[in-house]
């Protein structure tokens, strides 16, 4: 996403160098509906294709360049995204109303516009934009791994599907694998020693019920985002992720331990009326965050598994029909949960209780899985002017292995570097210039 929102830039505005695009991933032809992660139009260009526009969403942008030309470049992305649509005038812009009085005394609902770009569209966006880009000198390397930078050589190693070297020198590198290359970001920060923005904690629960009981809030927003703020504690927690209808919990094992996450499902068949969503607090200003999360969530396995706890419930089925894996535990227990969060699992008790005054069925209606948790990667420390790494400024991170979390923030973060790129060129084009006298 952010790369070829960067080549776009850079073409549309006559950049006089040769750009180069190397992927692990598949060109829009070749590429299949399975393969989710990698390939040309990104991860969710390729799957999902929701835009959203807001500063607030999708990771870090307006940090870097301030709201109003966060959302000048948003825009820009979004225009790509109609420019190669084959039907353009289908892109439709959901804004939500204001947030529903109901909820007022205990929450705050983050509402944000979203454009729909169409799933049935994307394979015909990624052909086109692709299209595009060749027609005009990008030079695409598909299934082509890098496995190395030298940042000091400014040289790059990678390998292509019949495991041939593949080299090439740079002047300028725009570092946007994405998701599925955080590890390999991850090892380049080791080795080169590269300084990083301190990081929050990211750490809660899974929270499930019947649906019944916040249908209310669902009718005026389907993916619901509550939130709350303890500026002055450093603290705030939001709903996230929200599935409704066929809603089901999920086990994710990571480094060896089990956490929780949640997904629905479309078809009819799998519906159990149900609704769940991470309660996730963010934590500012503890030392090493990455340690702390995970020896945090290391404590709260027993016998192998996460926890869950109920008032009333027993643990729900998957969408297979087995019990999701999870150490049921009692209100005794629970205290204990509280002590291993150092105090902390107070907050997630007070928005529970927050919710079971707004939604009044609640009542003891209700289970959670404990821990759901994000480890979030070191996000690499850049100058905020043109996304470069402090130490090499030739070298800029973008999209998802900088600090987005979604297309138009990654995208946009290629057309900032672009810009900075563009600017660059028109200054050697000064000085190279003989025409042109410093007067
Ligand atoms: C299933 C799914 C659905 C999503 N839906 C949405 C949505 O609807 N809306 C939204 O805003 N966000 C969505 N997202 C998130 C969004 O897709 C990402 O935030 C965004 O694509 C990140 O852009 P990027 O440029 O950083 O990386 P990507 O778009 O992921 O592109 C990275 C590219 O780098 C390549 N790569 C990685 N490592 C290497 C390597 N070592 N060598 C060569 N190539 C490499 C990959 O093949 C990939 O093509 C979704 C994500 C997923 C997984």
């Amino acid at each position: 996403m952010a790369g070829i929102n960067a080549a776009t830039k850079l073409i549309d505005n006559k950049f006089d160098g040769k750009i180069i695009i190397l992927d692990m991933g598949k060109d829009p032809h070749k590429r299949l509906p399975s393969e989710v992660m990698t390939g040309m139009l990104g991860a969710g260009g390729w799957s999902d294709g929701k835009l959203t526009y807001h500063t607030a969403i999708g990771g870090q942008l307006s940090k870097y360049c301030g709201e109003d030309k966060a959302m000048e470049l948003m825009d820009q992305v979004i225009t790509n995204f109609k420019r190669f649509h084959p039907k353009p005038e289908e892109v439709q812009c959901s804004n939500p109303v204001a947030e529903p009085d109901f909820i007022k005394p205990q929450f705050g609902l983050r509402l944000f516009p979203v454009w729909h770009v169409g799933t049935d569209y994307l394979l015909e966006i990624a052909k086109n934009w692709y299209q595009y880009l060749v027609d005009n000198g990008v030079c695409f390397e598909w299934e082509t791994k890098v496995y190395d930078i030298d940042f000091d050589n400014k040289f790059i190693s990678a390998k292509d599907n019949n495991q041939q070297e593949v080299r090439s020198s740079y002047d300028e590198l725009i570092f946007g694998v994405g998701k599925s290359g955080i590890d390999f970001g991850k090892s380049l920060a080791e080795q080169y020693n590269l300084p990083t923005e301190p990081k929050s904690v990211q750490i809660g629960v899974r929270f499930e019920a019947p649906q019944k009981h916040f249908q209310k809030l669902i009718d005026v927003s389907y993916d619901f985002k509550l939130y709350r703020k303890f500026d002055d504690k450093g603290v705030s927690l939001r709903s996230f992720c929200t599935n409704n209808n066929a809603a089901y919990v999920a086990v994710e094992e990571t480094y060896g331990n089990y956490s929780y996450n949640g997904h629905a499902k479309k078809d009819e068949k799998y519906r159990n009326d149900m609704t769940n969503f991470g309660i996730i607090m963010e934590l500012n200003g503890i030392e090493d965050p990455f340690t702390w999360s995970r020896d945090l969530v290391k404590k709260l396995q027993v016998e192998g598994k996460g926890l869950y706890y109920s008032p009333t419930r027993t643990p729900s089925l998957t969408s297979e029909g087995d019990n999701v894996s999870a150490f049921q535990i009692d209100s005794t227990d629970m205290d204990e949960v509280r002590e291993i969060f150092e105090g902390y699992f107070s907050y997630i008790d007070s928005f529970i209780d927050g919710m079971i005054e707004i939604f009044p069925t609640l009542k003891d209606d209700w289970g959670m899985y404990i821990p759901e948790v994000k480890y979030l990667s070191p996000e690499p420390l850049v100058d905020y002017t043109n996304l470069a790494l402090t130490k090499y400024p030739n070298v800029h991170f973008v999209g998802d292995a900088l600090s987005a979390r979604g297309i138009t923030v990654s995208g946009a973060q290629g057309i900032y570097v672009a810009e900075d790129i563009l600017d660059k060129q028109r200054i050697v084009r000064i000085f190279t210039d003989k025409t042109y006298s410093i007067k």
